[in-house]
């Protein structure tokens, strides 16, 4: 605990900022050994399995399923049913209410699911119970809202369901990416299959028991654990008829070039590589907090994460030297701890990317900075790490990295910002720090990134649409724009 120096006449001070232990309890979750497959409604023996672990502890969590393609085969013919007797037709109205009662249990298990994404994923507790669970439950309640109104949304186009949709999520936001797949496409009256990833399924599997909760009638919802294998037959199912797909650039290709000329429908959310632009006449401080936010949330396994930071030069000596200060109150550590700022790598494989990336980093010329900071001895971590004196032509200012590592570079000019900040094959997500509204109008329309946030970052509403352009995928998902993939308007 805190010393309190009492003496003296002073009012009392803590004699040093330590934070004590504050860990979430994990008794609220309660898990089984083993998961099966949840096909039409009930819960199906897979032949082969794989453990899946806590990235914090390396901890043995549950057996989980490895579905064949024989069992997607299976969980497509069952939404396919589902869809044919009885989904499709219901009225919107009734739909709804189904989406209601679920975003309703989400928020009364939050909690539990909180606390299982943390342990299964390792982002921090208070990310994923201020973040991911408010965020998921906010698009079924939206989502539930459309059902009836499709009619309204798009005037004289008579919108009807697609089918089958087969929803393929990574790992960074479990249940959120669940949530922003699923509920659109039952609000226009889908059905679905969906594949968690290989890492993360806990949260997909104990959203089954919320399912038949809320009575979902068999069939609607069908959730298909396995690695990349399970994707890919997915994708290749004669009786899917749109996918879905939110994860990295290269299987985002893969699965275009297979689908195309087949006349599924097909969205993708891809990898992004965002420039986070800061002015001289921005409120500093808040500039920094939104860098941290910007590039530490959720260890920086995000895919529209502030990766680029453009300092305007004039403050670049400044804010480099807040920005480290502010990284020494980082915490790192226990994913379950209230405390703790940053959580656990995902998992070894990613960590290695990030490690041969930073390490790219060094050998071509840039300055790394790492607060102090201890990591724990097992399991995947990996230090807050800012990049100074990098030129564009790295890899660290190229690539994805999808960890909490930053590379800072500079710019004189808005027009340099703008064509620095352009100059990535990515093109999903920026942010613009700066006093004046019409520069960050201005900015907004010359950056060609799907979002752009303005004196904020990674800010996220199910009002509205998220997506990407040119290597970043298309598509858009949330509001409106968000029905229109799951709906097909001939007559
Ligand atoms: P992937 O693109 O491999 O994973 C995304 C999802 O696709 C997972 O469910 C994955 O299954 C599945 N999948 C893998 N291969 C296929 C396939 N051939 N056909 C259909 N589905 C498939 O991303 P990774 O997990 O390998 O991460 C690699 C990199 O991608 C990261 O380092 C990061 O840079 C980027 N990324 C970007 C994300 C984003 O939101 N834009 C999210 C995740 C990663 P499985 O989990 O078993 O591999």
């Amino acid at each position: 605990m805190t010393e309190i120096d009492r003496t003296g006449d002073r009012a009392p001070v803590p004699a040093d900022w330590t934070y004590a232990p504050a860990p979430e309890s994990r008794d609220v979750v309660k898990l089984r050994e083993r998961y099966g497959l949840f096909v039409g409604g009930r819960w199906i023996e897979p032949s082969e399995t794989y453990e899946t672990i806590s990235p914090a502890t390396e901890e043995r969590l549950a057996v989980v399923g490895q579905a064949s393609a024989a069992d997607v085969d299976g969980a497509v013919t069952a939404a396919r049913e589902a869809f044919a007797n009885g989904w499709s037709s219901l009225p919107g109205s009734e739909r709804a209410k189904y989406l209601f009662r679920i975003a309703r249990i989400l928020q009364e298990r939050a909690r539990e699911f909180a606390v299982l994404e943390s342990l299964n994923g390792g982002k921090p507790i208070k990310e994923s119970r201020d973040v991911d669970l408010p965020l998921a439950a906010a698009h079924f309640f939206y989502y539930a809202g459309w059902a009836d109104k499709l009619e309204y949304a798009f005037p004289n186009r008579r919108p009807k369901p697609v089918g089958v949709a087969g929803q393929i999520i990574p790992w960074n936001f479990p249940l959120l990416m669940l949530a922003w797949k699923i509920a659109p496409a039952l609000a226009c009256g889908n059905t679905v299959v969906l594949k968690p990833a290989e890492t993360t399924p806990l949260t997909a599997l104990l959203f089954c028991d919320v399912l038949r909760q809320a009575e979902l009638p068999a069939g609607v919802v069908n959730i298909v654990t396995g690695d990349g294998r399970t994707g890919a037959a997915l994708v290749e199912h004669e009786g899917v008829d749109k996918i879905a797909f939110t994860g990295s650039t290269e299987v985002g290709k893969a699965i275009q070039r297979r689908l195309a000329g087949s006349g599924k429908k097909l969205t993708l959310e891809l990898g992004g590589k965002a420039a986070n632009i800061v002015f001289d006449d921005c409120a500093l401080d808040q500039a920094v907090e939104g860098i941290v936010n910007g590039i530490y949330f959720n260890q920086g396994h995000v895919c529209c994460a502030g990766s680029r930071l453009f300092a305007q030069e004039s403050i670049y000596e400044p804010l480099v030297d807040k920005l480290k200060r502010r990284l020494e109150t980082l915490r790192v550590g226990d994913p379950l701890d209230k405390n703790t700022d940053v959580g656990a790598i995902n998992s070894a494989m990613q960590l290695e990317k990030i490690q041969e990336l930073v390490e790219s980093g060094r050998a071509e010329g840039a300055d790394i900075y790492q607060p102090p900071c201890r990591l724990p001895e097992k399991g995947y971590w990996f230090a807050p790490t800012v990049f100074t004196n990098v030129a564009q032509s790295y890899r660290i200012a190229q690539e994805e990295i999808f960890g909490p590592v930053l590379s800072v570079l500079t710019f004189r000019t808005p027009d340099e910002a703008v064509e620095k900040a352009n100059n990535t094959p990515y093109g999903l997500s920026a942010g613009v720090w700066t006093e004046k509204g019409s520069r960050i109008l201005w900015m907004a329309q010359q950056l060609r990134a799907g979002v752009v946030w303005a004196n904020t970052y990674n800010r996220f509403d199910p009002t509205s649409p998220f997506g990407g352009y040119k290597e970043s995928g298309f598509g858009r998902e949330g509001g409106l724009h968000g029905l229109e993939p799951y709906l097909r308007f001939d007559e």
